[in-house]
């Protein structure tokens, strides 16, 4: 008798476990899953999933030309969008190098062997919509110089809107001094411009192949419906852990830990182009660090102002935050035929 209440306690007791065990597995499961940033439902966001840019870009024909007295220039864009890039190559008989200037960029073209001089412009993501002048300063062996002028127009973008809700414990990352002090962290990084073609040989790619663009570049975002900023970079789908490539062939120019983006590896692919990937669970390269486009860099993670594991990656050109996806679909010098 008292055994078999021993025995029926012990089964009662484990039925009971096994209750509360299949009661807790989906919450745990859950649990694990990584949450994604959580947008606001309302919100529409785009998403695709872009293909894979490791086949090589051709050279595209240049899609108009302006010709000075001794300087031909090649515009491979007819216009710039808000947060675009554009490329120019400049020739001539003579040509000992060139500048170009465009708002309020002033940017030295680059040498490129048996090929003349090219020059990347950027345009701000908060510039407005219009037709702006392009220069281009040229001088020669002979000491003469020379301008040519034209005029290129920068479009607008048609940036969404979405807010984003954070978590109580990362409110007081939603404040403006901490983001003018990131920013002006970053702008000292971007600042430096490696007269190197960093980039030349495999082209730039994306940090996680095959996935899911989920929140795009230049969003206007607001943080819990109160504050207001601007999307830098575009966000990729991934889970908790996977790891992130480096998109193009580099130099480290930081890893480390920033308040906004937390986790951080900056690379330098030269001639102020330089990629960012952000909110980062482990890092796995040094500063000063030469990386190849496709190696592994660090994981995904959650770090700085995110509402779950996610990953946000970022191109600077020139100092200002361009579109990525656009970025690693032109074709630049360096990258072959
Ligand atoms: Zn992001």
């Amino acid at each position: 008798m008292s055994l078999r209440c021993v025995e029926s306690g012990f089964v009662k007791r484990t039925l009971l476990w096994i209750m509360i065990a299949l009661w807790l597995l989906p919450a745990l499961a859950l649990a694990q899953e990584p949450a994604g940033e959580t947008l606001d439902p309302t919100t529409p966001v785009p998403v695709f999933t872009p293909t894979p840019t490791l086949t090589p870009i051709p050279r595209p024909l240049p899609t108009s030309t302006v010709a000075g007295d001794r300087a031909t220039v090649e515009l491979f864009f007819t216009t710039i969008n808000q947060g675009g890039t554009g490329l120019l190559h400049i020739t001539g008989v003579g040509l000992a190098g060139c500048s170009t200037r465009f708002i309020v960029q002033v940017v030295d073209c680059f040498p490129v062997a048996n090929d003349g001089f090219y020059a990347l412009i950027s345009t701000n993501m908060e510039q407005n919509p219009r037709k702006y002048p392009l220069d281009i300063f040229t001088w020669y062996d002979d000491t003469r110089r020379q301008t040519v002028n034209t005029q290129v127009e920068v479009t607008g973008a048609g940036f969404i809107k979405q807010n984003v809700n954070l978590a109580p414990d990362k409110t007081y990352l939603i404040d403006p001094e901490v983001e003018r002090t990131e920013f002006a962290r970053l702008e000292s990084i971007f600042g430096t411009v490696t007269p190197e073609m960093l980039w030349a040989g495999q082209g730039f790619q994306l940090p996680i192949l095959g996935s899911e663009l989920t929140s795009p570049f230049g969003a206007f975002r607001t943080f819990n419906e109160s504050f207001q900023t601007r999307h830098t970079g575009w966000d990729i789908k991934a889970t908790l852990g996977q790891p992130i490539m480096a998109s193009g062939t580099g130099k480290v120019a930081f890893a480390g830990f920033l308040d906004i983006r937390g986790n951080i590896v900056i690379i330098n692919h030269g001639y102020g182009v330089y990629s960012t990937y952000s909110h980062l669970s482990q890092v796995h390269v040094t500063r000063g660090q030469s990386v190849r486009a496709g190696q592994i860099i660090g994981t995904v993670g959650s770090t700085g102002r995110t509402s779950g594991a996610h990953f946000h990656w970022e191109i600077v050109v020139n100092g200002f935050f361009v579109d990525s996806v656009e970025f690693i679909n032109l074709w630049l010098p360096g990258m072959g035929s």
